[in-house]
């Protein structure tokens, strides 16, 4: 495995973990944050403990000019992108149907959904054999949220990750011709602290019962799983929404 990969929202959970597992097998690695800038400094520390290449930018990919400056930053200082891991993303406290705000939509929608957008038509754009590339795979981040509907509170989460479905598929096939593979993953109950930020410290012990295999995931089986799909191994794979849910 190797070349230039960036991650989004890499400074914690999935994303530091699978900035963790790419630097390990060969990736450079451009460890995307916003506000998180010491624990994005850790992973880095981690990766280049064990032998692995990496950066620290921070951008908020939410914005035109912040998924503009990630690009531009990472291929200064680690070279051509040739994969991208789309997987910055925030939950909101449960928020009922009745008591949700057009400022509370705009941000999911922002953060979940344009962000992603914008780093793939980055990314796009550098590997395209059409324009000099040397082609590339990107993985977007959904959620098996997007699929269960996020009823009770999460309706806007559960939403925004079903927009990432179409556009994964959508995506997939317009940058085929180009040599670029665009697939997503749909993880359900993952040990991080995103869970906090619906408000319920106590949601991954409520859920877990609802798991066929008992358990809850960790961040380290969903980047397995991103690496493969980025990987060689995955060269006839593209438009795939690939559940990591352990049966739910
Ligand atoms: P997390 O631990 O809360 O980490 C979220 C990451 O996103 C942080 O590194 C954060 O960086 C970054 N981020 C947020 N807004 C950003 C922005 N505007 N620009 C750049 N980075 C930004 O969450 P996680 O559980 O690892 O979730 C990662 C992704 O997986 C999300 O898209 C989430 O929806 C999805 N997912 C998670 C689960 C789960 O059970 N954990 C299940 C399905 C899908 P800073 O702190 O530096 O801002």
């Amino acid at each position: 495995m190797g070349g230039v990969l960036v991650i989004t929202g890499a400074s914690r959970g999935i994303g530091a973990a699978t900035a963790k597992l790419a630097g390990s097998r060969g990736w450079a690695v451009a460890v995307n944050y916003n506000a998180s800038a010491e624990q994005a400094g850790q992973v880095v520390a981690a990766i280049g403990a064990s032998g692995g290449k990496a950066v620290a930018i921070k951008a908020d990919v939410s914005t035109a000019a912040g998924a503009r400056l990630l690009f531009a930053e990472t291929v200064r200082q680690l070279g051509p992108v040739t994969g991208l891991f789309n997987n910055a993303g925030i939950v909101h406290t449960y928020t009922a149907i009745t008591d949700m705000t057009e400022d509370m939509l705009a941000e999911h929608w922002r953060i979940n959904i344009t962000s992603q957008f914008l780093c793939a038509g980055e990314a796009v754009r550098r590997m395209s054999t059409k324009s000099g590339g040397t082609g590339g795979a990107i993985v977007n981040m959904s959620s098996r949220a997007a699929v269960i509907g996020g009823a009770n509170g999460m309706l806007a989460y559960g939403a925004s990750k079903g927009a990432i479905d179409t556009f994964t598929h959508g995506l997939s096939i317009e940058a085929a011709p180009q040599g670029i593979r665009v697939n997503a993953v749909r993880p359900g109950l993952i040990a991080t602290d995103i869970h906090d930020a619906t408000g319920d410290k106590e949601r991954l012990k409520k859920l877990v019962g609802l798991v066929p295999q008992g358990r809850v995931g960790t961040a380290e089986e969903v980047g397995e799983t991103v690496l493969w799909l980025l990987s060689p191994q995955a060269s006839y794979v593209t438009g795939s929404l690939v559940d990591i849910g352990g049966g739910r």
